[in-house]
């Protein structure tokens, strides 16, 4: 994996050259001369959020906003840590929370 936010300019480089400078890198790491049997360049431009000094903060307020408009929720590696790991943690207590919301708003006689 190269580039990342750190070093978006990856992006412009044509597969060739992206190979080209995986393979010096993997060299100088660690003494490969061997070309790979098979190769494939994928661009994930907007692959892994990008948290930011503020981030709490910013949360905070998110979840100040999302508390006066219920039935609103936000999810995915934008909010509580970018792993895998870290969004299926988080998923069933947020699923838990929209089941309850919405047999709560059934009952109460809300749309949902
Ligand atoms: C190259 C790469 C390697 C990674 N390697 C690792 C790793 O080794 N370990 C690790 O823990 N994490 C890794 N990650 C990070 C992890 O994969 C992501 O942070 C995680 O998958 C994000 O989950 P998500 O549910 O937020 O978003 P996603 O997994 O991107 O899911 C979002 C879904 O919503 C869909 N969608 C988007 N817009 C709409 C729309 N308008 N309507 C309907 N559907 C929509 C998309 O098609 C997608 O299926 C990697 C990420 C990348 C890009």
């Amino acid at each position: 994996m190269i580039g990342g936010a750190h070093d978006p300019d990856v992006l412009s480089l044509t597969d060739q050259q992206i190979v080209a400078t995986v393979l010096e890198d993997l060299q100088w790491a660690m003494g490969l001369r061997a070309r790979p049997l098979w190769e494939r360049v994928y661009r994930w431009r907007l692959g892994i959020a990008q948290y930011t000094v503020g981030h709490g903060a910013r949360l905070a307020r998110i979840h100040a906003l999302l508390a006066r408009k219920p039935g609103i929720w936000v999810a995915g590696s934008s909010y509580y840590g970018i792993s895998m790991n870290a969004c299926m943690e988080k998923a069933p207590s947020q699923a838990q929370e929209i089941l309850a919301f919405l047999g709560g708003a059934r009952k109460g006689g809300r749309q949902a």
